[in-house]
Order: structure tokens, then C-alpha cells, then sequence
């Protein structure tokens, strides 16, 4: 794994360099709208920490960054209404279709979602 690069993009918005449209905002994480959605419902939710991916996240952070973190999501998911019918993703690594290198969780929702990867 690549060290963390603070000139990310997410890096950026935690430090109000670029806009964002947020949902929520924590003392642990940030949640907001991704600016090219895949699904009617497209939100990223990040560890205000310098994680590169939840590999890193996971193995690094405090447990008062992973629960807050976990509680950002669960305030996300109320926030935009969701109970059921929606997908977490964490993309790790470029090869898994990670691009932007500071960990982050997809809550997808809005339309239907089969299988969890199309068939090589
Ligand atoms: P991933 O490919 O899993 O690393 O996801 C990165 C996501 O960040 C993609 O869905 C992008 O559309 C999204 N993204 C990139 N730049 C921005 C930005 N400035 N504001 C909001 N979302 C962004």
C-alpha cells in the first residue's frame, strides 16, 4: 500500500480547499454527495483522519475513530431516509477500483442492484 498523499481530492475537502456538497459532518467523519453518481442516492462518507483505505483505516485508527466513524454511516443512512435497499462499498487498492486514496465508504441506493459484480 502507497503512502497516504495529503493532495488527495477528499484531502482537499476535509480541509475546505475544494467544495462539497455535504449531508453530515461529525467530529470523527464527513459524509457528502458524490459529484458523479452512479445511483439516484450517492453519498461517500470519510474519516476526517489520514487513512488511505479501510485496510489502513481498520488497522490504524482509535476506536473513537472507528465507532464515529461507523455512527457517521448509521447517520448518513437516516439522513437519506435508508433502511433497507441500499449498498456500502469500500473500494481498496487501484485493482479493486479505489481512485481516490483516502478511505472512503460508497452508500449506494435508489435502484436495483443484483448481483455484487458482473460475471468476467
Ligand atoms: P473510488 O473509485 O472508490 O475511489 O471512489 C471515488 C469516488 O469519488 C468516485 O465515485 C468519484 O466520483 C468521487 N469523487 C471524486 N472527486 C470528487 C469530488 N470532488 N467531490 C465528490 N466526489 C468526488
Amino acid at each position: 500500500m502507497s503512502a497516504y498523499d495529503a493532495n488527495n481530492v477528499f484531502a482537499k475537502i476535509l480541509r475546505g480547499e475544494i467544495p462539497c456538497n455535504t449531508l453530515l459532518e461529525t467530529e470523527h467523519a464527513l459524509a457528502f454527495h458524490d459529484i458523479a453518481p452512479v445511483a439516484p442516492t450517492h453519498v461517500l462518507v470519510i474519516p476526517k483522519g489520514a487513512y488511505v483505505n479501510a485496510a489502513d483505516f481498520y488497522a490504524r485508527a482509535s476506536e473513537a475513530e472507528i465507532i464515529g466513524y461507523a455512527r457517521a454511516i448509521t447517520a448518513a443512512l437516516k439522513a437519506l431516509g435508508l433502511s433497507d435497499g441500499f449498498r456500502l462499498i469500500s473500494n481498496n487498492g487501484a485493482s479493486a477500483g479505489q481512485s481516490v486514496f483516502h478511505f472512503h465508504t460508497h452508500i449506494l441506493a435508489g435502484r436495483p442492484m443484483h448481483a455484487l459484480l458482473a460475471k468476467e
